[in-house]
């Protein structure tokens, strides 16, 4: 009776309460409230796998970490995303298992898989890093720190310095075929925070490195290699908008492939936010016959899975 498959990627805003302080306790609660939405989707015969951001708890782990540097060593990036993945995912294992005793279907296991994505070495991200992660700096503290430990600092906006890392493409997830396995039977949180960035060595194995994978790319990744139906990104906002935050301001209710490319082109998306978003919708409905992608908040999940809100994007109108 499964009505369909679905790859869903958690937004910033499903994780953590805006202004609110960012203890454990806050988190848990958020992450109670999205999970409640989550399963009215399971409620109404879909099977789902989890993708999730983590870029403030990343940034805090880095953070704690720096700070603590006295006492233990600080650990490499690829080390604190594997943390957030953890935490992140147990959050939302406990948080999920409660929503799903509410609609009856306390019996279906929720398991987070930590995940590495492998991303190519000549990556050209790797060049002009672009993330900003982690504490602020003042310009001296930031100049010898990348002297001392050769990371890239940047001025971030007017606030501070910051160290920058790399955003690069994810090409393969390494865990793939464990969540194929597990697909029919459990819901898995997978990818997060786009999963651990590695490197394929020539023999096989892989080794982290410095990067933060976007994790809309991941999940589209995922939801492309699974062979889904639909990939769900949910945000803070209903509806994607071309002339967004202007006065003439159009909210989109259906957008094909092409239109998609055509507003990508004239720069109605911001970069770091929006963009990825519908680049990673237009490249899984470019995907497959009947593949499509929905972006739209989680308040409104149900309803734009019922063709009722939300932004469609597919490959031509009449999909
Ligand atoms: P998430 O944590 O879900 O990835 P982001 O903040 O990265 O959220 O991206 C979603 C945000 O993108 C929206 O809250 C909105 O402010 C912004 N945005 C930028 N361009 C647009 C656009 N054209 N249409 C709608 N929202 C946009
Ligand atoms: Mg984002």
């Amino acid at each position: 009776m499964c009505k369909g498959k679905i790859v869903i990627a958690l937004g910033g805003n499903a994780l953590q309460a805006f202004g609110s302080p960012p203890t454990a306790e806050c988190q848990l609660e958020v992450v109670r409230k999205t999970c409640d939405f989550i399963a009215q989707i399971v409620a109404n015969d879909y099977e789902i796998a989890l993708v999730h951001g983590n870029g403030p708890q990343v940034g805090r782990i880095v953070l704690a970490l720096e700070t603590a540097k006295e006492v233990t060593p600080p650990l490499p990036l690829d080390v604190c995303d594997a943390m957030s993945q953890g935490y992140i995912g147990y959050h939302l294992q406990q948080a999920m298992h409660e929503a799903l005793i509410r609609i009856q279907k306390g019996h279906i296991p929720v398991v987070t898989i930590v995940t590495q994505m492998v991303v190519e070495r000549d990556d050209p991200a790797f060049k002009t890093p672009t993330k900003p992660i982690g504490p602020f700096y003042s310009e001296e503290e930031a100049k010898t720190i990348a002297k001392e430990k050769g990371y890239v600092m940047k001025e971030d906006a007017g606030r501070g310095w910051r160290r920058v890392v790399a955003s690069p493409i994810p090409n393969h997830i390494v865990e793939i075929d464990s969540i194929k396995r597990l697909w029919d039977s459990t819901i898995v949180v997978f990818a997060g925070g786009g999963g651990i960035p590695v490197i394929e060595h020539e023999d096989g194995s892989f080794e982290g490195v410095s990067a933060v994978i976007d994790k809309d790319y991941a999940a589209e990744l995922l939801a492309e290699q699974v062979g889904v139906d639909t990939l769900l990104i949910l945000t803070e906002v209903e509806k994607v908008a071309i002339n967004y935050n202007k006065p003439d301001q159009k909210n989109l209710d259906i957008l094909t492939v092409e239109e998609a490319e055509r507003y990508i082109a004239e720069g109605h998306f911001a970069p770091g936010s929006m963009l990825p978003k519908v680049q990673a919708a237009v490249k899984f409905a470019k995907s497959g016959e009947d593949r499509k992608a929905i972006i739209t908040s989680l308040f409104k999940a149900v309803d734009a899975l019922e063709g009722k809100t939300g932004t469609l994007i597919t490959r031509s109108k009449g999909q």
